[in-house]
């Protein structure tokens, strides 16, 4: 048996975008900065994924700028808002929730002297507007939200978050990394000046994001070098992987609508089934996308549900970070209030494009039957 539930880690590349990436790869080897055929030739593929990203969310291709994954995507919106940053608006807010990739890049510009604050997290899940509206002031430079969490799948009030920010004179960066593929995402409708994607989590190959910024927006580059992205991302274009990224874009531009409608009830009817084992209790509530479910299991290990599950070749995901050999409770959890207990016992369950309801069934069914083995194993822990 071979199920795969773990879709917010990363998908599978679809073979449409394999293909897609092979032509770069065979056909057009051309530096994409060289004047002649081979590197117009090369240069024409990654104006071609960068409209297809561009009309994805909703903005212009001169808005798109390609980086090496959505990590760079959300560096280079949190550092260079932060060097553009003039006068008295230097602080940079941020959501606990957030992504690691903007969490960790926040404390690394702390300790090198910018001011950031973070926002707290409600216990459903959703950013507190309430403590976003109280740590906002005429000194805010950017907020930093995320669309959809990676860990619980809840999606946060952009719109709101961004009326509360414009209303301080603050600009607004969006991870949408895990919203792109399962909701529709556009730029104009969210009022961001920044937003990051991955292509990875949407079917496109790893090593490869995009930061829309918005016409106009004052950004110091991260990477620099040669003039590429228009002064904003220095280095010989990864054209494969942008070819692959502007593939799985358009992909998706026209299927996933369909796709969140199949995997809505899907994942509701394994969430349900899950519900059913005793001590078992659903992380995150509210507007949620329609792929994902974290769940705690009281009295159990996630690590160990996650290693029994894979013996039985059903891939799911634990709420931990695994850093320097050590276990670290997710902080997304944390933020929504739930005691390190609790957050051991978490486990994520993402589904995606190749999941059937008789996947769903065997999953569920087989997870029923590891705690049962688990409890009765370690009676003292439940
Ligand atoms: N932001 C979110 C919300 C994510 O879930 C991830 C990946 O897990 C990232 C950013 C980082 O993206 P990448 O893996 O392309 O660096």
């Amino acid at each position: 048996m071979s199920i795969y539930l773990d879709h917010n880690a990363t998908t599978p590349v679809d073979p449409r975008v394999a293909e897609a990436m092979l032509v770069p790869l065979r056909e057009a080897f051309g530096n994409p900065s060289s004047l002649h055929r081979f590197g117009q030739k090369a240069r024409g593929m990654i104006e071609e994924a960068r409209a297809e990203v561009a009309r994805l969310v909703g903005a212009t291709a001169a808005e798109i700028v390609f980086t090496g994954s959505g990590t760079e995507a959300d560096n280079l919106a949190l550092r260079g808002f932060s060097g553009a940053a003039r006068g008295a608006r230097r602080i940079i807010v941020y959501a606990a929730i957030e992504h690691h990739a903007i969490v960790n890049t926040a404390k690394a510009l702390a300790e090198e002297g910018t001011s950031v604050v973070s926002v707290r997290c409600r216990p459903d899940g959703v950013i507190d507007l309430e403590d976003l509206r109280a740590k906002l002031d005429e000194e805010t430079a950017l907020v930093a939200v995320m669309l959809a969490n990676n860990e619980t799948g809840v999606l946060q009030p952009i719109g709101e978050v961004a009326r509360i920010a414009r209303a301080q004179g603050a600009s607004v960066h969006c991870d949408a990394v895990q919203a792109v593929g399962k909701v529709p995402v556009d730029v104009k409708d969210l009022d961001v000046d920044t937003l990051a994607l991955s292509a990875h989590k949407f079917g496109g190959p790893k090593g490869v994001g995009a930061l829309f910024v918005r016409q106009g927006t004052r950004l110091r580059a991260l990477l620099r070098g040669g003039s590429q992205e228009r002064n904003r991302r220095a280095g010989t274009e990864n054209v494969a992987g942008i070819v692959g990224l502007g593939k799985a874009a358009e992909i998706v531009r026209t299927e996933a609508g369909g796709e969140a409608e199949r995997l809505a009830p899907l994942r509701d009817a394994l969430e349900q089934a899950l519900l059913k084992n005793p001590g078992t209790r659903p992380n995150g509530a509210g507007p949620r996308v329609a792929n994902t479910t974290n769940v705690s299991f009281d009295g159990i290990e996630a690590e160990s549900l996650v290693l029994a599950l894979d013996l039985e070749g059903v891939a799911v995901s634990t709420g931990a970070a695994c850093a320097a050999g050590a276990i670290e409770p997710s902080h997304v959890l944390r933020a929504m209030g739930l005691p390190v207990s609790r957050v051991q016992g978490s486990v994520r369950f993402s589904l995606g494009r190749g999941n059937t309801a008789a996947e769903i069934d065997a999953a569920s069914g087989l997870v029923a039957s590891i705690l049962e083995r688990q409890r009765r194993l370690a009676p003292s822990r439940s």
